[in-house]
């Protein structure tokens, strides 16, 4: 590997960053809990979330194939669910707002055909958008009539952080969950997290939750504090599910350099494999959602999973050079979720985002000039008002209008170049 000083002063900086994870591997897996065998050769490997014999990768259904009316491709959604459910694949994580609920409905779809003890289904409760206790209601109602499954495997709480927990303490969010737990429409009770570790801890200590969804990946480990929240979690014995594995995609095209880096070590490896397999290793790691749109991606994940392969020291060591290489050149952290949209106005912010991102990682000033020129008027940087809407809602708390003045400033500075 041909690595300048100051480039393996870096890399090992990230180890060092990175090494906690090693020793957590063996001393932190909560007891009882041994690591389980693919059930056949061939098929996913499983864990145990809750005391339930989950397929260790999830489906995420958040980012779903579009056809061109912008609406789910079904056929093709069916096509990866079948082929997911064929190789052992049981986990299906969805949510109220994912493609403004047409995720749950065709998701409800292709499973309500199967029989319902063969599958698990993951929804959530964006208190946000419930806003009140008859919203909680109505949104709860709403879910499983779109989904037709009469009750949810696991129910979480969707995204919260301070704000949201606040919310869902005076509009008694929990409290209705807990009916429904009662009642059977909920088997197991967690919530998904975006915030400083440090909000997590009044959300810990409110109930005994059975399971947490983080947004953990490695290059997340220290720079978004994922590290703290799964050490919060694995001291109270809680089973981690992962959210954002690969970072809304930038570590499966990571940059020239950092791919150079992980094929020297594994040729036939793509850098999506190194990212689940990296989070994959985490011993409370119990489920690992990706949101595969793609047939080559879904095949790419079940060879992974099939079964997985921890990692060793020395891939470690390869990730963190890779990692090294690839913070050079990453902008803006966007991982593409779309919680920030729609904006009022109509700019375009993540795809802004995805075109600057790969512009920053690739250099490459026409594609970036004409991809962003493509862009309708209302959609680009320069048409932001600064109302400061999106900022609310990005769970990566990315100062959005900044970014994209700076984003306007460049393209016009670029375009009078050329
Ligand atoms: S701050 Fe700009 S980009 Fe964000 S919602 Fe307002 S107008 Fe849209
Ligand atoms: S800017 Fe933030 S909220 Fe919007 S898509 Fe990117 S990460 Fe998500």
């Amino acid at each position: 590997m041909n690595m300048t000083r100051r480039e393996f002063l870096k890399s090992a900086a990230l180890l060092a960053a990175l090494a906690p994870f090693a020793r957590l591997r063996a001393q932190d897996a909560p007891a009882g809990d041994a690591p389980e065998k693919p059930r056949t050769a061939g098929s996913l490997t499983r864990r145990t979330l809750a005391g339930e014999s989950v397929s260790l990768l999830g489906f995420g259904c958040m980012r779903l194939p579009r056809g061109e009316n912008g609406k789910i491709d079904r056929a093709l959604a069916n096509r990866l669910w079948s082929r997911y459910v064929e190789a052992g694949g049981n986990y299906f994580d969805t949510a109220y707002m994912y493609h403004d609920g047409e995720s749950e409905a065709a998701l409800g779809e292709f499973l309500s055909k199967r029989p319902r003890s063969s599958y698990f289904l993951v929804d959530k409760m964006p208190v946000w958008m419930a806003r009140t206790e008859d919203g909680v209601k109505r949104v709860f109602e709403e879910q499983l009539e779109r989904t037709k499954a009469e009750y949810f495997d696991f129910y979480l709480m969707h995204a919260l952080g301070r704000g949201n927990w606040e919310l869902a303490q005076r509009i008694r969010a929990l409290e209705f969950l807990l009916e429904k737990k009662k009642e059977g429409r909920i088997r197991h009770l967690g919530f998904s997290f975006h915030d400083e570790p440090e909000a997590m801890d009044p959300i810990l200590e409110a109930y005994d939750w059975e399971l947490a969804m983080i947004q953990l990946n490695y290059q997340d480990w220290t720079r978004y504090r994922s590290k703290e929240q799964y050490e919060k979690l694995v001291a109270k014995g809680i089973d981690v599910a992962v959210m954002e594995p690969l970072r809304g995609g930038a570590l499966a095209r990571l940059n020239d350099s950092a791919k150079a880096v992980l094929r020297q070590a594994d040729p036939d490896a793509s850098p999506a494999s190194w990212a689940f397999r990296w989070v994959a290793s985490l011993p409370a790691v119990k489920v690992v959602n990706s949101g595969m749109g793609r047939e080559s991606d879904l095949e790419d994940n079940l060879r992974t999973f099939s079964p997985l392969r921890e990692l060793d020291d020395a891939e470690r060591g390869a990730i963190a050079a890779a990692l090294a290489a690839f913070q050079r050149t990453q902008a803006v952290p966007c991982t593409a979720c779309r919680y920030c949209m729609p904006c009022p106005v109509g700019v375009s912010i993540p795809e802004i985002f995805a075109l600057w991102n790969a512009y920053k990682a690739e250099g490459n000033k026409r594609r970036f000039v004409s991809g962003y020129g493509n862009l309708p008027d209302e959609a680009r940087a320069a048409s932001c008002v600064r109302c400061m809407r999106c900022t609310k809602h990005c769970p990566q708390q990315i100062a959005i209008p900044d970014e994209l003045a700076k984003i306007a400033a460049e393209y016009d500075a670029l375009k009078a170049e050329a």
